[in-house]
């Protein structure tokens, strides 16, 4: 095991402060500023005390997935926010339990298998999107499917490409999850889900149009929509993933933004939502053992749970689950270096592990996580939640 020094631009200030260069001392602080005013410490959101609702039936459903976000992510980035863990925003909520996240086969997972447990209540192979495989083969009818037919509205919002696995396990099939045509046809013409947000690599606009989405390319456009009247939106958000936290966002929306406009689009639907939203480069952060990165994601993840407490307030027909597809990189924090300073970790491994994550859940049928269950149980509380308001099976 290798202990990790990382980039830490706020011990800077104390080293350059000490040399006397003031230059260098501006820049820092700057840098400090920049990511304080975008993650608060002490969570200034007043969000952290959500009322408990455990009974009744979910007409809404919110479902958060952190790539590679596991315990110790998720405390560090609470020390970083306010110098002590426990604080992010998802972890104020009445229940909360781990998720156990191998494949079909036993193997550490990837994102296709996990999500597909979480969206299918099934565990497949790695490399596999909703289809039963190993197994008969077949398609498997995911959560999304079963609130469309229901006449429900369905979203997806990821820091990723929108094709990427994890998205893609909620509203496609596929032997493969690098068969990108046949996950972004799924989008248009199968499933077609009402919201589509996150890079838009894979994704032709003029396609999106012509399946019947308004097209934004950037956040000006995003928050220009006409909240009301849109029902089905394509958020194409560049070529590729979208930037990370730290390297700003440019001209592109961040989560947090992207989930408050998502949920102003559907959430007056009076026959309900499903909204999948995914902190998507906490993964790709870790892969690189750049815990300042996974820090900086995980806030922002944290701040669009936040934006769905915020609309939740005063509801008591909307389910609320924060989970991970599985941890990345064995992190382990060693040091709390107090609040705005990211604390000293070791990272184990540079890719994926087997090691439990964190579940918390907020609303009906919250109740169901408690202690250690398989991803597949994500499916079983939801669709438990819903009640009668799904239908069994698609025909
Ligand atoms: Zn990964």
């Amino acid at each position: 095991m290798r202990l990790i020094q990382f980039i830490n631009p706020y011990r800077k200030i104390k080293s350059t402060h000490s040399e006397g260069t003031n230059t260098r001392i501006a820049g820092a602080v700057a840098v400090c500023l920049l990511l304080l005013s975008a993650f608060p410490c002490n969570c200034e959101s007043g969000i952290s005390d959500p009322a408990p609702v455990q009974s009744g039936t979910a007409n809404n459903v919110l479902l958060f997935i952190g790539d590679g976000m596991g315990f110790e992510q998720v405390k560090a980035a609470g020390m970083y926010a306010s110098g002590e863990s426990g604080t992010l925003s998802f972890e104020s909520f009445p229940r909360d339990g781990s998720i156990s996240t191998n494949d079909a086969e036993g193997r550490t997972t990837d994102s296709a298998a996990a999500a597909t447990a979480m969206a299918t209540g099934v565990k497949v192979r790695n490399g596999v999107i909703a289809m039963e495989i190993r197994g008969s083969g077949r398609p498997l009818e995911t959560i999304m499917e079963r609130y469309k037919a229901a006449g429900k509205r369905t979203g997806l919002v990821t820091t990723t490409f929108i094709a990427h696995a994890t998205t893609a396990a909620f509203d496609a099939h596929t032997p493969r999850r690098d068969d990108y045509d046949n996950i972004v046809s799924d989008y248009l013409h199968k499933s077609r889900p009402d919201i589509l947000f996150g890079g838009g690599k894979y994704i032709s606009g003029d396609d999106a149009r012509k399946a019947g989405y308004t097209v934004v390319v950037d956040r000006a456009g995003l928050m220009a929509l006409n909240k009301k009247k849109e029902t089905m939106v394509a958020g194409l958000f560049g070529e590729e993933h979208m930037p990370f936290v730290s390297d700003g966002p440019g001209p592109l929306p961040r989560l947090s933004e992207m989930t408050q406009v998502a949920l102003q689009i559907m959430g007056d639907h009076p026959g309900g939502f499903i909204l999948m939203v995914e902190g998507g480069r906490i993964d790709h952060a870790c892969h690189a053992n750049d815990i300042s990165r996974a820090v900086s994601e995980t806030l922002e993840f944290s701040n669009a749970v936040a934006e769905a407490i915020q609309w939740s307030k005063g509801r008591t027909d909307i389910l609320i689950l924060v989970t991970a597809a599985y941890e990345t990189a064995a992190v382990r924090v060693l040091k709390n270096n107090g609040a705005c300073v990211v604390p000293t970790v070791s990272c184990g491994s540079a890719g994926h592990t087997s090691l439990n994550v964190p579940v918390y859940a907020w609303g009906p049928n919250g109740d169901s996580i408690s202690g250690t269950h398989e991803n597949t149980h994500i499916f079983t509380v939801i669709r438990q939640a819903s009640g009668r308001l799904l239908p069994a099976a698609l025909p």
